[in-house]
């Protein structure tokens, strides 16, 4: 009987669930869609626990023996009462994870899904081998995970390290959370987009306007950074701001943490080196912070769209003390 932990990614579309080993190798995986909108947090919690009892026998039929399971949440939880505080995402709030499940007989863990996943790419990613770690996922919003030490850093009741909401522009735009001017109002994917349509408004001659077909819905989080590869003096514009308040945020994070690496997730960390080089020297400017002080390496996580379940596994793993 080989050992291995069910990590369920919970997300907007869909609830991921997969069967990890102790090396972070997913064995078996399975999804629903999300019910939530519709069926709110009575939907799911049975559509979550259908899937579990689908993984559970899935082990049993294959000689593996489940230890834990354990949730990676788009937005607030609360790890001491095993709970969802509130995710807009899923429109639901304080959903009683634990509790419900309680009768599969196995210990339930949860944290916000970019926590477990930063912990994935420290264990098994992009910063395996370093002790301290900050991954920032570029979404619809920002989401942070910090680890220090090899282990995750949550706050209280894992409420912390929302790193998303931390200010860079003192009555700047408007940020979902009722702030003005965090960090996610302005380097995020969904921040991305907004720039690019202004700038595309003011700017009739730019050839991002043939790459959307002349239609701004058509405006993904590529339209500039394929036209600025093409030279558009628009996109160009574009991706130099973006990038400059991102590497600000960065800064921020280097001056508090110093961490040994910055991650990058999300869809625009797609972009790879071009991305990142943009970064890199953006912060050499600025002596990544300030002077005198060791390099942070940024680099771009590696785990993709496993990062959630992986990291769940990992977060299991810790609890357990494997
Ligand atoms: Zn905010």
């Amino acid at each position: 009987m080989e050992n291995v932990y069910i990590g369920v990614d919970v997300g907007g579309m869909s609830i991921k669930a997969g069967l990890v080993t102790e090396n972070g190798e997913i064995i078996y995986k399975n999804s629903k869609k999300t019910n939530s909108v519709i069926g709110g947090a009575e939907a799911l919690l049975k559509d979550t626990k259908d899937l579990m009892i689908e993984m559970i026998d899935y082990a049993k039929n294959h000689e593996l023996k489940p230890l834990a399971i354990a949730f990676g949440i788009p937005g607030v939880v609360n790890t001491t009462k095993g709970e969802i505080a509130y995710a807009c995402n899923l429109h639901v709030e304080d959903v009683p994870l634990k509790d419900y499940l309680k009768d599969l007989g196995l210990p339930i863990f949860l944290s916000n899904d970019a926590n477990v996943a930063a912990l994935a790419e420290v264990r098994f990613g992009a910063a395996k081998g370093y002790k301290d770690a900050i991954l920032l996922t570029l979404g619809t919003g920002i989401g942070g995970g910090v680890v220090i030490d090899n282990k995750l850093f949550e706050g209280i009741d894992g409420k912390g390290t929302e790193l998303g909401h931390s200010v860079i522009v003192v009555d700047g735009h408007e940020c979902g959370c009722g702030r003005r001017g965090c960090f996610e109002a302005y380097a995020s994917a969904s921040a991305l987009l907004e720039l690019t349509k202004k700038e595309m408004i003011n700017n009739k001659n730019s050839i991002m306007w043939d790459y959307c077909s002349h239609n701004l819905e058509n405006v993904s989080g590529l339209t500039s950074f394929e036209c600025a590869k093409k030279g558009d003096e628009t996109a160009i514009k574009v991706i130099d701001t973006y990038v400059k308040y991102l590497s600000e945020g960065i800064l921020n994070f280097c001056n508090i943490f110093r961490p040994q690496v910055i991650l990058i997730g999300g869809g625009i960390s797609n972009q790879g080196d071009y991305l990142i080089d943009k970064i890199k020297a953006y912060c050499e400017k600025a002596h990544y912070g300030y002077s005198h002080t060791p390099k942070v390496e940024i680099k771009t996580a590696t785990l993709k769209n496993d990062a959630g379940i992986i990291g769940c596994a990992c977060l299991a793993m810790d609890y357990l003390g494997k």
